[in-house]
């Protein structure tokens, strides 16, 4: 088990006055955990007396977030940090700071700072509670901060979190990853799985709930494997039916599920609990048992399949959505053509595709037989058709149905345009007054696209 650091206090919150016209921008890169780190350290900065500006160029403090995942995210934060050196010439007060998976990279940090020699302040994905102290060291020194750890120091529980909605939340019950599929950098650079523990989860949800929220997403690399290291007999399936006993509670989601550790009590408790919704994010790489091997992802497609059919008998009107990487080293047409027969049995109702990109360190990146640039790209435009004529199919069968939708907010460009989700997660637009916003009301659907359901308020 690991242990957990109470944090209290925020270094600076004591000097409030001192900071109350400086402003900050974070740029997040990759996933929701990223999103969700870069909550916190806009909690943090809010604490000590800063706000968020939108407008990057005007900001005093310009924060990336980065992802490694894929080489095009790493790419994008180098071209934007290049943009920087300017605005550093000009600003020389302007404070930079790079953190996330992409600095925990061996020899990154390095590279960044020989390359961008102006960037104030690397951090890794250990330490980002430490922001604000890495803060007033580089504001009163004058020095550069580049503070690495590999490993962390324990589970922090406290920080301030400065959510994006206000209806809706991300709660991240574990952090890090022990499946090393051979493709993936996340294990490295976000090390092994540690759970929270439930009680910290459920004050958080409680928290959540008495600010007005009434959805959360509950996030974990594998979420089937929540508990295992708090060797007290907690379970995933537990933590849900725990979960579903929060009063004021409307609806639970969860991400990601490894179809290897997708165990009969987790298909029993989204069925049995009302809160829990009907949608199950089974990421599964490839169709070809040979691929599935190669990844290390200790299951066939035979099993998969067999998974994905009893979670749709037992759960009715369930989602089941996915991630797949086409032109993993190795993959011949025949294996391709099997992800994608396996993605007409299957019949997603979204989907995730990706082109396999070599990582640094990985496995993968040393197999032979790397797959042509353009071969990736022809299965990856024949694998986005096929799935995009299912899921198209599987949403017009909305159409003249009522649905019950959890309104999220109002469209980005039409103020009048609510936008929620259904139970099982399709997208929905529709007319309707802000007051609706954190509610459920039921929707008829009037037409289907292949990203979203628009349809209409029933009064
Ligand atoms: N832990 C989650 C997802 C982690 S990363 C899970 O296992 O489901 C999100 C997705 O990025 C993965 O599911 C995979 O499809 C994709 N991905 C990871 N590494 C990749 C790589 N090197 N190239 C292309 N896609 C990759
Ligand atoms: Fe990466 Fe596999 Fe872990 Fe997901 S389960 S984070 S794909 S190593």
């Amino acid at each position: 088990m690991t242990n957990s650091i109470y944090i209290d206090k925020i270094q600076g919150e004591e000097n409030l006055s001192t900071n109350l016209t400086q402003t900050f921008h974070i740029s997040t890169y990759g996933c929701q955990m990223n999103e969700e780190d870069s909550e916190k350290i806009s909690g943090m900065l809010k604490r000590i007396g800063y706000s968020n500006t939108e407008i990057k160029e005007d900001a005093d403090i310009i924060i990336f977030n980065t992802c490694c995942v894929r080489e095009n995210a790493e790419n994008k934060v180098f071209g934007n940090l290049g943009q920087l050196k300017k605005l550093k010439e000009e600003r020389p007060n302007l404070i930079i700071a790079i953190c996330g998976c992409m600095m925990q990279q061996k020899g990154m940090a390095d590279k960044v700072l020989k390359t961008f020699p102006f960037v104030d302040i690397i951090f890794g994905t250990h330490n980002s509670y430490k922001f604000p102290e890495y803060l007033d060291r580089v504001q009163k020194d004058g020095v550069q901060v580049k503070e690495i750890v590999n490993k962390e120091d324990g589970i922090v529980e406290g920080l301030p979190i400065d959510r994006k909605s206000d209806v809706k939340a991300f709660v991240t019950i574990m952090y890090g990853c022990n499946n090393f599929c051979t493709y993936c950098v996340v294990p490295y650079v976000r090390g092994r799985e540690r759970s929270r523990k439930p009680e910290d989860i459920v004050k958080e949800v409680e928290e959540l709930i008495s600010q007005g929220y009434k959805e959360i997403t509950v996030l974990g690399q594998n979420v089937n494997s929540y508990g295992k290291d708090l060797n007290d007999g907690m379970s995933f399936a537990k933590l849900l039916r725990t979960l579903n006993e929060v009063k004021g509670l409307e609806r639970i989601r969860f991400m990601s599920s490894h179809p290897k550790d997708l165990t009969d009590d987790v298909i029993l408790a989204i069925k049995e609990c009302d809160k829990v919704c009907e949608q199950v994010h089974l990421p599964v790489q490839s169709g070809s048992s040979a691929i599935l091997k190669s990844m290390n992802r200790h299951y066939t497609r035979e099993q998969y399949i067999e998974l994905a059919k009893k979670i749709k008998a037992e759960i009715p009107e369930v989602s089941i959505t996915t991630d797949i990487i086409v032109g993993f080293p190795g993959e011949t047409d025949e294996d391709f053509e099997y992800t994608l027969e396996l993605v007409k049995e299957v019949e997603y109702d979204s989907a995730f595709t990706f082109i396999y990109s070599r990582r640094n360190h990985t496995p993968a990146d040393r197999m032979e037989n790397q797959i042509p640039e353009e071969i990736k790209h022809e299965r990856f435009n024949r694998l986005v058709k096929t799935l995009n004529e299912i899921v198209e199919r599987k949403n017009k069968a909305y159409e003249n149905k009522t649905v019950e939708v959890f309104v999220e907010g109002t469209s980005k460009n039409q103020e009048s345009r609510l936008t929620g989700r259904t139970r099982n997660g399709r997208l929905v637009n529709f007319e309707g007054s802000k007051d609706s916003i954190g509610k459920l009301i039921n929707v008829n659907i009037t037409k289907a696209g292949s990203f979203s359901l628009t349809g209409e308020e029933c009064k």
